[in-house]
């Protein structure tokens, strides 16, 4: 594990930062990152985990075998929505889960853990893992890895529920999360702001005690690796959403056994994220109406062309990346009905394409 996890570093710049911000995060005394083997060699015996994880316990470059999976990787919107109040569209979440075994969680918008319920009903029971104490309910203690692709409340307003929902729910580790700098800020406010709640719980539930009602933070501000497993390799890159600087807005690709995903965040025309796309099997992009965008006013416009992605824009990035499937998320409509959007993208991309639903599954 030890010597794989060496050569990936030493192979990549960006790979080999990001392991080292994680280090250092625990041991202030050392840095900068450009410390000698001897020296990096030493801190690896006495910390573990670092950013590039291997949760699963395989060993460290050993991939899962795809003839193995139990089911295809599915990609789970859990969480459709914006800012905007829209009937039927929780805050943006997006669940990938591999091997009906593990779940990873990309960005927590407001109530998206309600979309859960859709998937107790017949037909839908085997698309998340079961819950070893209660199969019978939906104890989601399986949402433990956070990726969040930027700081924006319509992404994070649903970590309280994350936290403490899960460990009521008999979660009994912290959640791990990955973010951007100001990640550690919020998950500490999180914990901060609802201590009445978290101290009357722990004096009355028969629930873990310690802090599995907290999150543990690993955060990074460049592109590359930031997590690695058994079943996946996760990268961020960087992307440009309005007036967040470099190095604070990411999306996300997903490499799985049998296929790789990729997660726009929010973004604008994005150069990057066509490079990081290229190959993917299925595209989730962020929208906006280009029609529902010209009839806002002037300054809202240009607000948004420097924040968001057009139906014509993103026609542009799926002609170039390619996707077997394209999958609107986080549409914009300024009123305009969402039969619009689509008809606005199939006027420029002939490619398949959806606009995804909260509990929508697409494998
Ligand atoms: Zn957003």
């Amino acid at each position: 594990m030890l010597i794989d996890f060496l050569e990936r570093m030493s192979g990549n710049r960006e790979r080999r930062n990001i392991a080292c911000r994680a280090v250092l995060g625990r041991i202030s005394i050392f840095h900068p990152c450009s410390l000698s083997f001897l020296i990096l060699f030493s801190l690896l015996q006495v910390i573990s985990p670092v950013a590039l994880s291997d949760e699963q316990g395989a060993k460290q470059g050993e991939k899962f075998d795809p003839a193995q999976l139990v089911s295809p990787t599915r990609v789970v919107t859990l969480g459709t929505g914006t800012p905007n109040i829209l009937p039927g569209r929780s805050g943006t979440a997006t669940a990938v889960v591999v091997n009906q075994d593990q779940v990873y969680l990309f960005d927590a918008g407001s109530g998206f853990m309600e979309t859960l319920s859709q998937f107790l009903e017949p037909g839908k029971q085997n698309i998340f893992p079961t819950s070893p104490s209660y199969p019978e309910f939906m104890y989601p203690t399986f949402l433990n890895k956070l990726f969040l692709t930027h700081l924006d409340s319509d992404h994070i307003l649903g970590i309280p529920e994350l936290l403490l929902r899960g460990w009521v729910l008999e979660r009994n580790e912290p959640v791990k999360i990955w973010g951007p700098k100001g990640t550690e800020q919020v998950v500490k406010g999180v914990v901060s702001a609802y201590q009445p709640d978290i101290q009357h719980r722990l004096q009355s539930l028969p629930i873990s005690k310690g802090e599995p009602y907290s999150g543990v933070v690993t955060e990074f501000d460049k592109s590359g690796v930031v997590y690695q497993d058994k079943y996946v390799t996760i990268t961020a890159f960087t992307v440009e959403h309005g007036s967040w600087k470099e190095g604070e807005a990411f999306g996300y690709r997903i490499d799985a056994p049998d296929k790789s995903i990729v997660i726009s965040g929010d973004t604008s025309y994005s150069q990057n994220l066509i490079e990081n796309a290229k190959g993917a099997d299925i595209l989730l992009h962020e929208v906006m109406s280009e029609e529902g965008l010209a009839k806002l006013p002037e300054k809202w416009q240009h607000y948004m062309l420097a924040a968001h992605t057009t139906t014509r824009q993103l026609a542009d990035i799926a002609k170039q990346v390619k996707p077997k499937s394209l999958v609107m998320i986080h549409p914009l409509l300024f009123g305009k009905p969402e039969e619009s959007l689509e008809q606005e993208l199939a006027g420029h991309y002939f490619g398949e394409f959806s606009l995804a639903n909260d509990g929508d599954v697409f494998e």
